[in-house]
């Protein structure tokens, strides 16, 4: 049915303005997720001290929804904070493989993302895309908790976007 809303008198089209909102599920859902993300909680090295202070009460990650999980099971963000050792590499994989549907993942500071300082090291891996897939990447060494902050918020968005528009985001 369509609605013609010449015919709907003044006062009442700004009562409809005010209190009806069109959108799609998708949209809903992906709104929903965006501010629901459950980080594993897990850290390899010096990033990860960045990452507790950003969760605790002077950063206060809780306020965009963003709450630790002890399991990976009931989590759908992994944060890789610190160095990834090719001895750790299969843990943080197998870890990734338990959490479930829809997941996203950041590469938080230098050393997740490129090998960092010890990218000529004979022991780490030089970036944790060749383990998992990274949505969003956050330079620095370490970065501080307003840069980790920034990241949640631009995965935030692309979680948004993915839902409103149905496109994939893929890093380059
Ligand atoms: S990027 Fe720097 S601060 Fe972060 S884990 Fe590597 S060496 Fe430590």
């Amino acid at each position: 049915m369509e609605l013609n809303l010449d015919e709907i008198a003044p006062e009442l089209r700004e009562e409809l303005n005010r209190n009806v909102l069109f959108t799609t599920v998708e949209t809903v859902k992906g709104w929903i997720r965006s501010n629901s993300l459950w980080p594993l909680q897990f850290g390899l090295a010096c990033c990860a001290i960045e990452m507790m202070s950003t969760g605790g009460a002077r950063y206060d990650l809780d306020r965009f929804g963003v709450i630790f999980r002890a399991s990976p099971r009931q989590s759908d963000l992994m944060i890789v904070a610190g160095t990834v050792t090719k001895k750790m590499a299969p843990l943080l994989r197998r870890l990734y493989d338990q959490m479930p549907d829809p997941k996203w993942v950041i590469a938080m500071g230098s050393c997740a993302t490129a090998g960092g300082p010890y990218v000529k090291s004979y022991s780490v891996v030089k970036g944790v895309d060749q383990i998992v897939p990274v949505d969003v990447y956050i330079p620095g060494c370490p970065p501080n908790p307003a840069a980790l902050i920034y990241g949640i918020n631009k995965l935030q968005e692309k979680i948004r976007y993915e839902a409103k528009t149905g496109k994939r985001v893929t890093n380059p």
